[in-house]
């Protein structure tokens, strides 16, 4: 990394007039090495819990899922971990739970697995609710909704988990934040219904541009039109940002676009605020929002909106850029 951005790695996330920001990190398999930045993070915007199911050769018990959750919620003390229910489907396969389907992305995937299985999604939500237990830092964020029913009924089963270990441990469970992913576009059009049901929202950038564009975001062959910075994808992205703002909605970004420099610039222009990326990319990106003005992020933003292809987007915000790098 280079020397520069790790110098001011222990600074203010702020910009140069004093806007603060909530960087946080995305987390899965190597929480002993990610966290290493643990100090100097708000704390993990996104832990992907597919991965541990997924290098097994079964489903992990609740007893070991207790254990994975709660070394990931004790490094993180006093600080949000949120924790992804089960996505697994499309593009993440489990060896030991056979998927078959001719349109994998757009099929059994996220939380229309987990609900038409709630013995899995019970007992991951028990095992995180229990990890939970004295540290009081866990947010649950559900992958994949696209519709008002499936966070009902999701709602519906944390509240009977909560229920449920507070009868076995004898003490009493509050159910701890709920949020769900934007990255199917039919909830762009469901925020003031989302809002009144959970308690946050955070945008998967990386599946967002793939539905938006209906681009598979893993085909070589389709690769030069899956493209975050497409014109389409940035205006979903501040109109979504604006309607959030006005509903007090709490919004981050967990997507790859939040965790790059022209991404990130445009976000914050947008007036997003809370961003969480690979720890890889953390330093250069606290760096960066530590030498911009939102003045001049103002009048970037119209300029972008206005592009007419991803190429032209680059082209302004790489102009700016030159400016500060
Ligand atoms: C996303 O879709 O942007 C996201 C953060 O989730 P994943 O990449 O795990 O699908
Ligand atoms: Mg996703």
């Amino acid at each position: 990394m280079h020397a520069r951005y790790q110098q001011e790695i222990a600074l203010p996330s702020q910009s140069q007039c004093g806007e603060r920001f909530k960087l946080m990190v995305n987390s899965g398999l190597a929480v002993e090495l990610e966290n290493q930045h643990a100090q100097y993070t708000d704390g993990v915007g996104l832990y992907r819990t597919e991965f541990p199911f997924i290098i097994r050769s079964r489903f992990p018990t609740e007893q070991e899922q207790i254990e994975l959750y709660a070394k990931v919620l004790s490094s993180y003390p006093q600080k949000t971990v949120v924790m992804r229910t089960l996505d697994v489907g499309g593009d993440k396969a489990l060896p030991y739970f056979s998927i078959i389907e001719e349109n994998p992305f757009l099929g059994w995937r996220g939380i229309r697995l987990t609900l038409d299985h709630p013995e899995i999604f019970l007992v991951q939500i028990r095992a995180m609710v229990k990890a939970n237990v004295g540290q009081d830092n866990l947010h649950i964020l559900l992958p994949m909704v696209s519709d008002l029913a499936e966070v009902d009924e999701a709602i519906r089963l944390i509240r009977q988990a909560c229920f449920e270990v507070g009868d076995e441990l004898g003490i009493a469970v509050p159910r701890p934040k709920v949020g769900v992913m934007i990255e199917v576009p039919s909830v762009l059009y469901l925020l003031p219904e989302l809002a009144a049901r959970v308690d946050f929202c955070s945008v998967g950038t990386n599946d967002l541009t793939q539905y938006l564009l209906a681009v598979d975001r893993n085909n070589a062959r389709v690769a030069n039109l899956y493209d975050a910075l497409h014109p389409a994808v940035l205006r979903a992205l501040h109109q979504l940002g604006q309607q959030a703002q006005a509903l007090q909605f709490p919004i981050s970004i967990c997507g790859e676009l939040g965790g790059e420099p022209a991404g990130v610039l445009l976000l914050a222009a947008m007036g997003f605020r809370r961003f969480s990326m690979n720890s890889s990319n953390l330093a250069r990106i606290k760096w960066l929002l530590r030498r911009v003005e939102l003045s001049e992020l103002a009048l970037l933003l119209p300029e972008v909106l206005c592009c007419h292809s991803p190429k032209q987007v680059r082209l302004q915000v790489q102009r700016f850029l030159e400016h500060k790098q």
